[in-house]
């Protein structure tokens, strides 16, 4: 072929010795490439897609109780239904049980009984954020603030100075519940946090970042003018109540039943000229939660029953009834063998969940070369290179976590290969840095198999965090090929 640049015909240069050793040993290494890189025209369409059909998603479903809604409209526009309204289950049917409108199972009945084991992914859907504190509502110097109490490891400055919306409910004193959500249409009007000036902040800068603002600081701004009457004592503040029982029908105390969440107003957007990335409130952890629902509304008569457990509080300890360590959790996969068999015995339950192959589908951290010091290069995660399997989390020593057995990693990876995702692993952060957990370690109590495996994601828990739309789609691909064949 004619090189036109200068006229010169080109000849294809002798193998040198060296290119062919190292062609001969590179089964020998491990390799985990950018997914950029080997993607088709095709490849990168279907990520696009996929990832603007998750940020509609974040867009409508920024808090527990709103994904759990969402997903069950998604999933009986599917087939589903909830399984209290089904006696005996088939293979094929499609059934769900919502945990307190705050967690959520769903399930496709395999061709195979229950005994032969079944497949699990599990997710949360608890994001950090402020939580309004029971007796929230005060004023101050002409200023009406809500008091808040954080939810989850969160850097606290992070939240001052940005848009802030109210989600939630309020259940009145009769027993009526009001759903609330300001901050997220453009006409709405946002809350706020307010933040030193930098003029007048030279000591607030000298402290310990824990200390920057603290925790009692976190108040937000809701309003400032009084009720017509001026004569009367807390006029700020009633001029705030008055709007909300006009609008609401509420009064103070109702704030004692409620659990209304501060999060930030922003939407999800794309990062970079190449918009490669995407940047939201709550990836960790929808970012696992949204594929993993998605990979569960795809199946159809898969071999053995798959199953979505999407639990809440894993922010916090995963506690409490709508936690991952709920038995209401439980409950459902007792009531899917119950309804699945033609009677229950206890013994053939637990073998049957023992049985099961669990992926704990959550974010781990990305590496991020500019805080490079934290984390191990060669047991990091890199953007777009792919879902990470993280055989354990924990910290100090690899206290507190599950550490999954080999056998099952090499399963894991075996479906993985033949299904052409393109996986990595590390760890969360350097020995004696930090550490983390995840739902897995509770799970792994009931004698499944169990394997954290997830996205990586930049600032993770920071209001605004990034992901890389390759990774998202790698990982839906992955969760669905797990579901499906192991
Ligand atoms: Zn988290």
């Amino acid at each position: 072929m004619i090189d036109k640049s200068d006229n010169k015909v080109t000849e294809a240069p002798a193998k040198s010795r060296r290119a062919v050793k190292k062609a001969e040993f590179d089964f020998l290494l491990a390799e985990y490439p950018n997914i950029w890189k080997s993607s088709t025209e095709q490849d990168i369409r279907r990520m696009m897609t996929f990832s603007e059909s998750y940020k509609k998603f974040l867009n409508i479903a920024k808090t527990e109780r709103e994904f759990n809604r969402e997903a069950i409209i998604m999933a009986e526009k599917k087939g589903f239904s909830s399984i209290d309204n089904i006696d005996k289950l088939k293979t094929g049917d499609k059934v769900y049980a919502s945990v307190k409108g705050k967690g959520l199972l769903l399930a496709v009945v395999g061709k195979f009984p229950m005994s032969a084991g079944f497949n699990i992914l599990g997710a949360h859907i608890d994001s950090p954020r402020l939580d309004l504190k029971p007796n929230p509502l005060y004023e101050d110097e002409e200023m009406v603030f809500l008091k808040t109490h954080y939810y989850g490891g969160i850097k606290k400055y992070q939240w001052t100075t940005i848009p802030l919306a109210i989600h939630g409910v309020m259940i009145r004193k009769d027993g009526s519940a009001i759903s609330i959500t300001i901050g997220e249409s453009d006409d709405d009007p946002v809350f706020y946090i307010t933040d030193l000036l930098p003029h007048l902040g030279s000591e607030q800068m000298s402290r310990k970042g824990t200390d920057i603002v603290k925790g009692e600081d976190l108040n937000v701004l809701i309003g400032g003018r009084p009720v017509a009457d001026h004569d009367i004592k807390h006029e700020y503040k009633i001029g705030v109540l008055k709007l909300l029982n006009e609008k609401y029908g509420i009064v103070e105390k109702d704030f004692v039943s409620a659990e209304l969440e501060i999060v930030p107003a922003m939407k999800a957007r794309d990062v970079g000229f190449d918009r490669s990335f995407i940047a939201a409130y709550g990836h960790d952890d929808r970012v696992c939660a949204y594929p993993a629902l998605m990979a569960l509304l795809d199946q159809k008569n898969p071999n053995k029953t798959v199953i979505c457990m999407l639990s809440d509080k894993e922010e916090i300890g995963s506690y409490g009834n709508t936690g991952a360590e709920s038995k209401l959790y439980e409950n459902f996969f007792v009531e899917l063998f119950a309804k699945t068999n033609d009677q229950y015995d206890e013994v053939g339950f637990r073998k049957a969940l023992s049985a099961a192959k669990m992926l704990s589908a959550d974010v781990s951290n990305g590496f991020d070369p500019k805080y490079a010091s934290v984390s191990d290069p060669k047991n990091s995660a890199y953007m777009s290179h792919g879902i990470k399997l993280e055989k354990y989390v924990g910290s100090r020593g690899k206290s507190g976590t599950n550490d999954a057995n080999a056998e099952f990693i090499a399963e894991v990876i075996r479906v993985f290969e033949k299904n052409k995702i393109q996986w990595q692993t590390g760890e969360l952060g350097k020995v004696d840095e930090g550490g983390g957990g995840t739902i897995s370690a509770f799970m792994s109590g009931y004698g499944l198999d169990v394997l954290d495996c997830g996205v990586p994601v930049l600032s993770m828990h920071a209001p605004y965090e990034v992901i890389s739309k390759a990774d998202l789609y790698m990982t839906y691909l992955a969760y669905k090929a797990f579901i499906k064949n192991i």
